[in-house]
């Protein structure tokens, strides 16, 4: 009979298929071109390719000297504007906020044709570290409540340029589903003394089921109630409310972590298309108990329906605990 598992951080039901679950080698995307044999390793129509650099949108890049590697530019194209007051509206039934925020491109890396998997664990480091660096600083905007940290890679995820890049984006409000994990986590901490998050590391560690990859500092496992196959959870081992309160050797063996957990992606699936997300605390909300931050990384292997638009659920058609001894067992 299949499970409904519920995540008790986000409240949200799934059905996972027990019995009848694909095996884990049905989603390896077997026709797919990679990252790197699709394109060139670089591109002279690419706006982030060498040589392309719009240094007019430039907001960061490291080396401040010499060739750069890893920069950051406003966004051409910016999903909000970065000039204006937040103004509120509230008559009746309509409620809005002026469209002010900061939307940030971190060009990962500058050839054209690789991709985090492929990259150093230095490379990955300093990605981390800008992201770090970037949210410290659009934190001083006092209009901005929450930033989201997150990658697109491939088209299914969302990805529209193929030159490695990351997303940053400061909000004026904190989102819906933020303040849903926010509201959990706080439910949790009232009714138990403790945060959700460090005790579900503790049960993930002691069952040993569905860990796919551990560091000195984070741990990696496909979740219990994952809405989707191999949907993988990075959580700091110290309770930590914020990403913003990483240690710099926090950073470097997250990047470290990181980097594993893709490549067995990479090795393990072909370079599946994927999605990952810093979840942490909104950027006024540092001090607290029962927040407790962490990354997720979503493979886009399964396509969302009319099901999921009608209840909010998921059917995961992948067994969690097979996910993710199938990704430990990957050859990287
Ligand atoms: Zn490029
Ligand atoms: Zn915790």
């Amino acid at each position: 009979m299949p499970e409904i598992r519920q995540n008790l951080v986000t409240r949200e039901w799934v059905i996972i298929s027990t019995d009848r679950a694909k095996r884990p080698d049905v989603y390896i995307e077997s026709h797919k071109k990679t990252t790197s044999q699709l394109s060139p390793p670089h591109d002279e129509r690419c706006p982030f390719c060498v040589g392309n650099e719009e240094l007019d949108l430039e907001v960061a890049r490291i080396p401040l000297i010499g060739d750069w590697q890893t920069r950051v530019v406003l966004n051409r194209y910016p999903a909000l504007s970065p000039e204006g007051e937040v103004i509120r509206t509230m008559s009746g039934v309509v409620r809005k906020i002026s469209g002010v925020g900061q939307h940030e491109v971190l060009v990962e890396h500058p050839i054209h044709n690789t991709t985090l998997s492929l990259m150093s664990v230095q490379d990955i480091a300093r990605v981390l570290t800008m992201c770090y660096d970037r949210g410290w600083a659009i934190r001083k905007d006092i209009r901005i409540e929450q930033i989201i940290y997150f990658k697109n890679h491939g088209e299914r995820a969302g990805a529209s340029l193929k030159h490695p890049h990351s997303q940053i984006i400061g909000l004026p409000v904190v989102p819906h589903s933020i303040r849903r994990r926010i509201d959990e986590m706080r439910r949790f901490f009232d009714d138990t003394g403790q945060c959700v998050m460090c005790s579900m590391l503790d049960k993930e560690l002691n069952e040993r089921k569905r860990i796919v990859s551990e560091s000195e500092h984070f741990v990696a496992f496909v979740l219990y109630a994952a809405p989707t196959p191999f949907h993988t959870w990075i959580v700091p081992r110290q309770h930590n409310v914020s990403y913003l309160y990483s240690s710099p050797q926090e950073l470097n063996d997250l990047a470290g972590i990181v980097r594993d957990v893709l490549r067995r992606l990479y090795f393990g699936l072909n370079d599946p298309d994927y999605n990952l997300i810093i979840r942490t605390a909104p950027v006024k909300e540092l001090s607290n108990d029962y927040m407790h931050w962490y990354a997720t990384v979503v493979p886009r292997l399964s396509r969302t329906a009319g099901f999921e638009l009608g209840s909010g659920m998921f059917i995961n058609p992948a067994l969690p605990e097979e996910s993710a001894e199938y990704l430990r067992t990957v050859k990287i």
